[in-house]
Order: structure tokens, then sequence, then C-alpha cells
């Protein structure tokens, strides 16, 4: 049995949705692993099975909500990292 933390999906989904928001924010891979870790620390994780096709499901099964609080902590994150990259 394998499992997932559902909010690191969303959020590797969300990025470039929100990163194309902030063009002066940098999109090296560094900055954005790090925008990533801070938005997942500030939401509850969603521990779904991946058991064949059942991620599937309990995606479908989400509701905007969760959708709308990833969005809203990928943005603060990305106005942490864009503030102080831990890069020149
Ligand atoms: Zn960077």
């Amino acid at each position: 049995m394998e499992y997932k933390n559902y909010m690191e999906v969303i959020v590797e989904e969300k990025m470039d949705e929100v990163l194309a928001q902030y063009p002066q924010c940098c999109k090296c891979e560094q900055c954005r692993h790090d925008i990533a870790v801070i938005a997942l620390n500030n939401l509850h994780p969603r521990y779904v099975s991946t058991e064949k096709g059942q991620l599937f499901a309990r995606i479908q099964e989400m509701n905007s909500q969760s959708e709308i609080e990833v969005l809203r902590q990928l943005m603060t994150a990305v106005e942490i990292v864009s503030a102080n990259p831990r890069h020149s």
C-alpha cells in the first residue's frame, strides 16, 4: 500500500499558475522548491492511498475550498521567497 500527501500534488499542479502572476519572482529549481516547502508546511496534509486508481478518485472529491487554500498559501510562499531568495 502506497500513500501520498495529496497536497503535494495540488501544490505542484498550481505552482506554474501562481508563478505566472508573479513575473518578478525567480522561477529556478531552488526557489520553486522553497515555495513548495513553505506552502506545504502551512497546509494541512491530506494523505490518500495511491493504490490502483484511487488517487484519481480522491482528486475528483477534492472540494474547491482546498484548492483556494492551496492557491492562497502558494501566493504567500511566492512573496516570502521572492523577498528573500536563498541565492544571489
Ligand atoms: Zn531562484
